[in-house]
């Protein structure tokens, strides 16, 4: 089944909701990283956290989601776009903890619950903005809907979750945000804030077979949702040989010529992909040779 986020209104427009299946790209984020449960759920919960919040975002905007805990997994980075693309990135993904009170994947514990939790945006201009908020749960869910409300103003409840199999495979991941817009009735905010409390996990849902639009109407109520958009989302990381190589270009001359007398070669690893690109000696003369030409022009 593919992954993909809807976008919806509901109760004539004063309820905007989204809902996303991401099973796919956690899946992919988790082979990539080697991550264990713990790391999988932080790592995975942020990614779904940021693909919810990037739909709001237009096609070419960026953002940037960092959560840096006080916990074992450390800093946790996350990149989407308004196009449905993220990837991601967990200091250590090899924390495993036992299961909490509740018998659930111990993210709390992963992640810390003191630091700072922070959302970057590049809406292509010259600036960027960034809000920043401080954590007030590590459970992730509960750091984005607070940001919301407090960086954003918009009132929001967010859900995520993914659900990992003692093989450390991705079973399930998804997530949704519900947003209360101005002029929104009491009745219809206490109607949904009782459903939020009734509905199973997104992911349990999603392992039942649910999709994103069955999964809000089970949230606000089928009748009053109407669908805007489908929007595919996926793991994608932009980087390249040619990236890589502009990096050891402004390590400067010293360091590449170690890098050619000693080792004879180099090799850049991506913190948010996992892939690994090689440079030959002759890659690293001409790269050298470029860094002459930038240290003449300057
Ligand atoms: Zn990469």
């Amino acid at each position: 089944m593919e992954d993909y986020l809807v976008k919806a209104l509901c109760y004539e427009g004063s309820i905007r909701a989204y809902a996303i299946r991401a099973t796919n790209t956690i899946s992919e984020a988790q082979k990539r990283h080697d991550t264990w449960s713990s790391s999988t759920a932080a790592l995975g919960r942020t990614m779904v956290g940021a693909l919810l919040l990037g739909a709001t975002l237009k096609g070419e905007d960026k953002m940037t989601v960092k959560v840096q805990g006080n916990g074992p997994a450390g800093s946790i980075i996350v990149d989407s776009d308004g196009s449905g693309n993220t990837k991601g990135y967990i200091k250590n993904p090899h924390v495993s903890l036992t299961l909490n009170e509740n018998g659930k994947i111990d993210v709390k514990g992963a992640v810390g619950t003191e630091g700072i939790f922070t959302v970057i945006k590049d809406l292509g201009l010259k600036e960027t903005f960034s809000g920043q908020t401080p954590i007030i749960s590590g459970e992730i869910g509960e750091d984005f809907t607070y940001f919301m409300a407090v960086s954003e103003q918009t009132p929001s409840a967010v859900g995520l979750s993914v659900l990992v199999d003692p093989d450390e495979s991705v079973k399930a991941a998804g997530g949704f945000m519900i947003q209360v817009m101005p002029g929104a009735d009491e009745e219809t905010i206490d109607f949904i804030e009782k459903r939020l409390t009734e509905v199973p996990m997104v992911s349990k849902l999603l392992e039942e077979g649910n999709s994103p639009e069955s999964i809000l109407e089970l949230l606000l109520g089928e009748k009053e949702i109407e669908i805007l958009e489908k929007m595919p989302v996926q793991f994608k990381c932009t980087c390249s040989k040619e990236k890589f190589g502009t990096a050891i270009i402004a390590v400067g001359l010293d360091e590449i010529n170690a890098m050619i007398e000693e080792d004879h070669g180099a090799e850049a690893v991506c913190q948010f992909c996992g892939n690994k690109y090689q440079y030959s000696e002759a890659d690293l003369i001409a790269l050298r040779d470029e860094a002459i030409k930038n240290t003449k022009e300057i």
